[in-house]
């Protein structure tokens, strides 16, 4: 039986203006969880990335079960829930999503359970000063590429499981302990790599803004044809202003995305070529999604180092 209150106490964050073309200050909900667990485990967890679903069990261990609605190569901003995810998110008892309108097609049924449900989604929990925030006060979702943000986002899965089981706060507790040493080691590796590239090739060109955070905590100057967002349409002025980019700056590779269509870095690579300029392939990144369950990329840590790599050897 399930008896939860929740209540999500908002909490204002950074100084006001009247001026409406000013960004709002960003509000950060900070975890109550009225009620407890009913102890008869594994907990139902339903989270919509493959991302979130790693962090959930990385830190829920066997108390949780965790169901996994976006699989390899699908991409989240696109994504709409179909009856059998319904069906899923109503059977569970703690919802995990990304948040920030990163499944920007499941809002309305996420915000629908959440008045039901226990319902979390982690980049809201996260301190707003550490998001990148886009002109009109749009925080850029994609929080994951910054490991030391990521781990900050485990301390957010951990103090809702402590709140909501807390007979098992202390596995809990030390779960994510471990969790956030090995994802300290992943983050002194890529800063190591990324550092390896000689300073003036480090421009990384994707498919979609999603590493903007990867750039910021890394040192890599980042492009993206598509916005932060894949449900807006690349213009031909954004493809032409890239191919410059590109052309001038003699960059070696630009990247494709294993949850995006490459047209449009293809589209690059041609306007580049009819520019004089070779500019390769260097692979494929995950992006949005994580690779194939079960291979090394179909982890967090494992996609990490899958991208770093991949950038360090085209790029260097
Ligand atoms: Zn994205």
């Amino acid at each position: 039986m399930r008896i939860l209150l929740l209540v999500f106490s908002l909490a204002l964050v950074g100084c006001g203006s009247n001026n409406a073309n000013v960004s709002k200050p960003r509000q950060k909900k900070t975890i109550e969880v009225v009620g407890k667990h009913d102890r008869n485990y594994p907990i139902r967890v339903v989270a919509t990335t493959g991302m979130v679903a790693d962090l959930v069990r990385s830190v829920g261990g066997e108390r949780v079960k965790v169901e996994q609605l976006m699989g390899q190569d699908v991409d989240p901003h696109l994504y709409r829930a179909n009856t059998a995810d319904i069906s899923k998110l109503n059977n569970a008892q703690v919802i995990f999503y990304n948040g920030l309108h990163l499944e920007g097609k499941m809002g309305d049924t996420l915000d629908r359970l959440g008045k039901k449900i226990p319902s979390f989604g982690i980049g809201e929990y996260l301190e707003p000063s550490k998001l990148l925030v886009e002109e009109g006060d749009i925080a850029d979702p994609h929080i994951w590429f910054d490991v030391k943000l990521w781990s900050e986002a485990a301390g957010v899965v951990r103090d809702v499981l402590v709140a909501y089981d807390p007979d098992n706060a202390d596995e809990y507790r030390s779960r994510a302990e471990q969790y956030q040493k090995s994802l300290d080691a992943l983050d002194a590796e890529v800063r190591g790599k990324i550092a390896d590239i000689p300073e003036k090739q480090r421009l990384l060109i994707t498919s979609h803004d999603a590493f903007r955070y990867f750039g910021r905590a890394y040192g890599i100057e980042v492009h993206g044809v598509q916005g932060i967002s894949t449900e807006s349409e690349a213009s031909l002025k954004d493809v032409e202003d890239l191919v410059t980019l590109i052309v001038d700056r003699k960059v070696k590779a630009v990247f494709v995305e294993s949850s995006v269509s490459s047209r449009n870095v293809e589209s690059i690579v041609e306007g580049c070529k009819a520019r004089g300029h070779a500019v390769a392939f260097g692979g494929e990144l995950y992006s949005d999604a994580m690779g194939k369950a079960g291979t090394p990329e179909g982890t967090y840590i494992g996609m990490v180092r899958h991208n770093a790599n991949t950038i360090l050897r085209a790029l260097r």
